[in-house]
């Protein structure tokens, strides 16, 4: 590990200032995270920012939106009692996605912002990877790519985004709230990441100095009725192969309105917005599953070893809104 040096700052101007004024440092917050990219050599900050002070833990449920902050620490999210009953698929994800103890340090914000477990970004050895090492290649698509993408890849990387909880949160539209040394602004989550392009290393639209301060979620009635769906290799503290969130508003046996979003197949959560709107006003059984998500599975690219995650996510969408389906009636 490379020596650095280290400040705590209690007000988020002094944080995005800093950040800003110095390219090699880096903020701290859990540090679950960090702590990892320090020791596997993925950074090397010369300087760490710990924002543990910053006022952004507070979680607010309002009535019409759910206001998470970005250093809310994931079990706190998960066992409000607002939030269980606002989103229960905000809470189930953050539940799967990694140890009590982790869960207990890791923040929101740095949820967001992990990094990909592709083997090759973490391993220790120097193999080509253009998200690591820009301009060096990429080792999964000819090598092991059994957890990667299905959608929206490039040939310079086929890596996904492991967060559990982004995937419930995009389900339902939610915004991201970022505060930089000049201004603020908002930007959906979906928009948040970038795709992978020819910049695979470019994952998010944060730019120097920028803080996350909160993610906001706009309450729709589908929200109260939703479930996230994990399918991974082992039964706890894994990532996921595939992952589901699905939402119903339903009027007796008719969806009213169904959100879902699936994990574990692109560079960020992706949203099946064509198989919603193709539920829309109809009653949930196994042929209109299919037929709805049949035309957004036919636009998979599987790599050489991933083309099982076409059919699993295919079930495992139909399993969240199985699972929805059955909270909504
Ligand atoms: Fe690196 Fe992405 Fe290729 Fe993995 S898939 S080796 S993260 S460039």
């Amino acid at each position: 590990m490379n020596p650095f040096t280290y400040e705590r700052v209690s007000d988020v101007q002094t944080a995005a200032a800093l950040l800003a004024g110095r390219p090699d440092a880096r903020m701290i917050a859990g540090g679950t995270e960090l702590i990892n990219w320090l020791k596997e050599g993925i950074d090397r900050p010369g300087h760490l920012v710990d924002i543990n002070d910053l006022p952004l833990a507070s979680i607010g449920v309002e009535t019409d939106v759910v206001r998470i902050g970005a250093l809310a620490r994931l079990s706190d999210v998960a066992a409000h009692s607002g939030v269980r009953e606002a989103c229960p698929a905000i809470a189930e994800a953050l539940e799967l996605s990694a140890s009590p103890q982790l869960r207990n340090m890791a923040s929101m914000g740095g949820n967001l912002l992990q990094r990909t477990r592709c083997p090759y970004f973490r391993a220790d050895a120097e193999l080509p990877c253009n998200k690591r090492r820009p301009g060096s290649g990429c080792a999964a698509m000819e090598g092991e790519n059994r957890m990667h993408a299905i959608f929206g890849w490039s040939a310079d990387c086929g890596a996904t985004h492991p967060s559990d909880v982004a995937v419930a949160l995009a389900a339902f539209d939610a915004i991201v709230r970022i505060t930089g040394p000049t201004a603020e602004r908002t930007i959906s989550l979906l928009e948040f990441y970038v795709p992978p392009g020819h910049t695979p290393h470019i994952e998010t639209v944060l730019a120097p100095g920028e803080i996350i301060t909160a993610i906001d979620v706009p309450r729709v009635p589908s929200m109260r009725r939703s479930r996230y769906v994990k399918v991974r290799d082992r039964a706890s503290y894994e990532f996921a192969l595939v992952s589901a969130t699905a939402g119903i508003e339903a009027d007796g046996a008719t969806i009213v309105s169904a959100r879902l979003a699936l994990g574990g197949v692109a560079h960020k959560p992706w949203r099946l917005r064509r198989a919603e709107r193709a539920l829309d006003g109809r009653p949930l059984d196994r042929a209109t599953m299919r037929t709805a998500l049949e035309p957004e599975f036919r636009e998979a690219r599987p790599l050489a070893h991933n083309g099982f995650k076409v059919e699993l996510a295919a079930r495992v969408a139909m399993r969240a809104l199985e699972a929805a389906w059955e909270m909504a009636r």
